[in-house]
């Protein structure tokens, strides 16, 4: 049922609307592509969770894995414990295995920007796309009011276009709220995350829409590279599909060290300046790859070169072709743990 509405949706059949039992809750589809569970019991640790994949349609591995977590809630091996929100973003890109149709969706996060036509619009279209499901987010949350002491949760999973260092890595959306719980870190160290990025200023992703619209804790999850699908390394994954499980029967997640993940914060943002602009590096170069003091990473007409200072940074989203006054590339400082 639950499980086939994944498979219908991807294949452009589903209904819009529908609702049901699962073992220990009831389900109901509030829009296509957005499924919202609801436990009879809520368990112990249980957090309102928003928990969502295919926001760019090529990267199939957090679908993947939303599809198991809905395979195991209908079987009957997960007993649903805590509010679910189980989001497939991007559904005419996911048809079509492109990371998005006309623009970027996941650029699209603003509210400002989701007031023009409201809800009802057609949904594939990414504005629209997006307007809709910040809505269904906005009804999720306050359907669900929070108990004393806990946070909100939205893990937006991704995988990445190039290789990286670390293969599994989380980004933290720039806030000027409170921290993300430091309980976060523990988990997603167990959950397989390797590195950890805090963003240095808004950015209109999903995860960002959450954490400053919500106070949620949330995180863009990158779970390795991008793959069409049955050609990705679940194995790998297992760690976040245990965590996933954990969410969404509301026990409490598996925990490592938190040291184990190495943590980073944006140095510089490397804007494109002209048209005569280049990146200093092969373009194949993997996430995070480190620049030793010295090095020359850019060269643009109009900026002069971009040279190393006295720490390495490392180099993340590379992209010499965005346009004039876009950004290039982040380059990072490694940090600390964070203890708040
Ligand atoms: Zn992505």
């Amino acid at each position: 049922m639950i499980a086939d509405w994944l498979d219908l949706t991807l294949e452009g059949h589903a209904s819009a609307r529908g609702m049901g039992r699962i073992p220990g809750g009831r389900y109901e589809i509030v829009a296509p592509g957005v499924l919202e569970i609801t436990p009879d019991v809520t368990g112990p640790k249980a957090r309102p969770c928003v928990i969502s994949a295919g926001i760019h349609g090529n990267e199939t591995a957090p679908i993947e894995l939303l599809g198991e977590l809905i395979a195991g809630l209908e079987s009957g091996h997960l007993i649903v414990g805590a509010p679910l929100l189980l989001i497939l973003g991007n559904l005419p890109a996911i048809r079509s295995g492109e990371r998005f149709i006309t623009t970027n969706l996941n650029r699209l996060f603003k509210r400002a920007e989701a007031s023009v036509t409201g809800n009802d619009c057609p949904s594939d279209d990414e504005p629209a796309r997006a307007r809709q499901l910040m809505a269904a987010v906005d009804t999720f949350y306050a359907r669900f009011p929070l108990a004393e002491g806990t946070r909100r949760l939205h893990y937006d999973m991704h995988t990445a276009i190039r290789d990286s260092l670390y293969p599994r890595f989380a980004v933290v959306p720039f806030s000027d709220g409170d921290a993300i719980s430091a309980s976060q870190w523990p988990i997603l160290s167990a959950a397989g995350i390797q590195a950890v990025l805090h963003q240095h200023q808004h950015s209109w992703t999903f995860s960002h829409y959450s954490r400053h619209y919500h106070d949620a804790d949330a995180f863009t999850l990158e779970l390795g590279q991008v793959r069409p699908f049955g050609a990705n390394d679940m194995a790998a994954l297992a760690p976040m599909k245990a965590l996933l499980a954990a969410l969404a029967t509301g026990t409490a997640p598996a925990e490592a060290d938190p040291e184990a993940i190495d943590y980073f914060t944006v140095e510089v943002e490397l804007m494109r300046q002209s048209a005569d602009f280049t990146l200093c590096f092969s373009e194949d170069v993997a996430n995070f790859t480190a620049f030793a003091p010295g090095s020359v990473v850019a060269e643009d007409a109009a900026a002069g070169p971009c040279i190393i200072g006295d720490t390495p940074l490392r180099v993340v989203f590379p992209n010499a072709k965005v346009e004039i006054g876009a950004r290039a590339a982040l380059l990072l400082a490694e940090s600390s743990t964070p203890t708040d």
